[in-house]
């Protein structure tokens, strides 16, 4: 990136890595095998090299590379940069779509701050298996790239309706409907459309939320009349238009960090 006029290269950040072990001023850090290629060879950072990790305990820290041999990187941790913090408790539940536009969930969820990734099963889910290390990885990745200081945690798929039945009332969940019980009926009626998502996000108060986004075949009809009776479901429309399941994701949450989360 070049400063407007200067002719002169903003400097590079220095790499940001995800590491799980408590962080602490002059603690001796062994990288894993994938970071340390990462360091060693994709970016070519030698001993010396300054890198910065973190995790949402211990907050984010300045580090270098201490030592190198066949196993891999030593990191030395010299001082913290940050203070741990964590953004909104944000949940996004989302039935796993193909791999490719799943993996876009994940990593867009990651950088608009979802805390925890809850993969559902549906009655219209097409796939029945999710890889839970690899979507994992895809999050950490983000995480890293994106300065925030947690990782979100991908729990296991979890059919929907075990997720309703165990929910902890003092979450509402803004889910995403499509359809209406008519759809014929004007928009944000009772029976009919749910209400626009901005209209329905103002009422919010709590500290704690999810989203939930449905397969690409959308929600079946009992689905839809279970999410509806409960108490802590808010349907929500997002226009006129069918959105493919990733772009519902990201547009409501979007939505939901400027009209609720920490954009405001
Ligand atoms: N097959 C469904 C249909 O034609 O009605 C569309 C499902 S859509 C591809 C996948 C998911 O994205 C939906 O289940 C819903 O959660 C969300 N979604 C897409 N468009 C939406 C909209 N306009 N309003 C609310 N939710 C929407």
């Amino acid at each position: 990136m070049r400063s407007p006029g200067s002719g002169i290269r903003a400097p590079m950040p220095d790499p940001r890595l995800f590491l799980a072990q408590p962080l602490s001023e002059g603690a001796r850090l062994r990288l894993d095998e994938g970071q340390s290629r990462y360091l060693a060879t994709v970016l070519r950072r030698a001993v010396g090299a300054p890198v910065r990790v973190f995790n949402v305990a211990d907050g984010e820290w300045r580090a270098e590379i201490d030592a190198k041999d066949r196993q891999g990187l030593t990191l030395i941790v010299r001082a913290r940069l940050r203070a741990p913090a964590s953004g909104p408790d944000l949940d996004l539940l989302f039935a796993p779509v193909k791999r490719d536009a799943t993996d876009l969930i994940v990593e867009k969820a990651t950088e608009l701050g979802v805390r925890r990734l809850r993969p559902v099963l549906t009655a219209r889910t097409i796939v029945d298996v999710v890889r839970l290390d690899r979507l994992a990885a895809i999050a950490r990745e983000a995480a890293e790239q994106t300065e925030r200081l947690d990782v979100p945690e991908v729990l296991a798929l979890t059919p929907l309706a075990k997720a309703l039945d165990g929910w902890a009332g003092e979450r509402a969940l803004i889910y995403a409907d499509e359809q209406g019980d008519d759809p014929a009926q004007a928009w944000g009626g009772a029976a009919g459309r749910a209400a626009p998502i901005a209209a329905a996000l103002h009422s919010v108060k709590g500290a704690a939320l999810a989203v939930l986004i449905g397969p690409e075949g959308g929600f079946e009809p009992g689905e839809r009349r279970l999410l509806r009776s409960l108490p802590f479901v808010i349907p929500v429309s997002l226009g006129p238009r069918i959105l493919r399941a990733e772009t519902a994701a990201i547009a409501t949450l979007a939505l939901v960090q400027s009209l609720w989360g920490d954009w405001r």
